[in-house]
């Protein structure tokens, strides 16, 4: 399971109504934040994602609007009382941005551990899943991230049972290890579907996105224009139109789309849905605290 809460949904501007875009993403009671602009931390309290259950904050890029929040977050968590070590992951360059943050939020109680994403270094393993970066298209270095979280092969005791396997070994066999001369093939049924979430902001449409969003449970997207009336701006900014989102969305073949990081010339996130819903029927227009928990499949026991 799960839950993902759309913390914002703007672009450029936090405004009173609509904070800057930042996904937190929670397994298990533990937590992802994508992005932190100015103002993610209050998105966080007013939405419920708790800042001292944050094992990682995933930086898409150094744009104001996706960082300065920042050092504000850290010196909350500070005062919340985190010990913790926290990861900070983003493309290169990221130690650059971390070392003034740092000076200004001051001395912290925990260590930050940056993790810089490259082509050689796209993975991390965080919240009993794969978060995998890849490139996006924007006007400076900037990565989308993957988040798959597995799911973990049937157990069949019946047949454990049958094989003579001592019970004592069935514990090790179900993680999927093998023991005394068992195999977890003898006892584990088919490979099930698990779940992923797809992040990508800002940006172009491109290959690598559509490559990474291929099947993803959900989608969530750039949507900085409307209207296709701004294609000029979008290309030259390195942003999508929301028609553009339910294209690609229908050419990976996501189950989900979130329409996000809106200009704040769209007064209303409906503006651009229907644009999108022409191509991709199941598109919904993000807005502050959208939120869905994802199930594994029920017809895949
Ligand atoms: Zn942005
Ligand atoms: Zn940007």
């Amino acid at each position: 399971m799960m839950d993902l809460k759309l913390l914002g949904c703007g672009g450029t501007q936090p405004l009173p109504g609509r904070a800057l875009s930042a996904l937190g993403v929670t397994v298990g009671g533990r937590s992802l934040l994508i992005d932190c602009g100015e103002g993610t931390q209050t998105a966080c309290r007013r939405w419920g994602l708790s800042m001292v259950k944050i094992d990682a904050i995933l930086l898409t890029h150094y744009h104001g609007d996706h960082i300065f929040g920042l050092p504000g977050l850290w010196q909350t968590m500070a005062a919340l009382g985190r010990t913790a070590p926290l990861t900070v992951a983003g493309p290169p360059g990221l130690e650059a941005v971390l070392a003034p943050f740092l000076q200004l939020a001051g001395p912290l109680p925990f260590a930050l551990v940056p993790a810089i994403m490259t082509p050689d270094h796209s993975q991390l393993a965080l919240l009993g899943g794969t978060v995998e970066g890849f490139r996006c298209e924007h006007r400076v270095p900037c990565c989308g991230y993957a988040f798959t979280l597995p799911r973990a092969r049937r157990f069949d005791p019946a047949r454990a049972a049958a094989a003579g396997i001592p019970r004592q070994l069935w514990g090790t066999l179900q993680r999927g290890q093998a023991a005394g001369g068992f195999s977890p093939d003898q006892v584990l049924g088919p490979p099930r579907r698990g779940l992923r979430l797809v992040y990508a902001t800002d940006t172009r449409p491109c290959d690598a996105l559509q490559k990474a969003a291929q099947g993803a449970d959900l989608l969530c997207m750039d949507a900085t224009y409307a209207d296709d009336a701004d294609l000029d701006k979008a290309s030259l900014y390195g942003h999508a139109t929301c028609r553009e989102a339910g294209a690609l969305a229908a050419a990976a073949g996501v189950r989900r789309l979130w329409l996000t990081h809106y200009s704040a010339a769209v007064t209303d996130p409906a503006d651009g849905l229907a644009a999108a819903r022409a191509l991709f029927p199941a598109a919904q227009a993000g807005e502050d605290g959208l939120c869905l928990t994802l199930h594994f499949d029920k017809d895949n026991q």
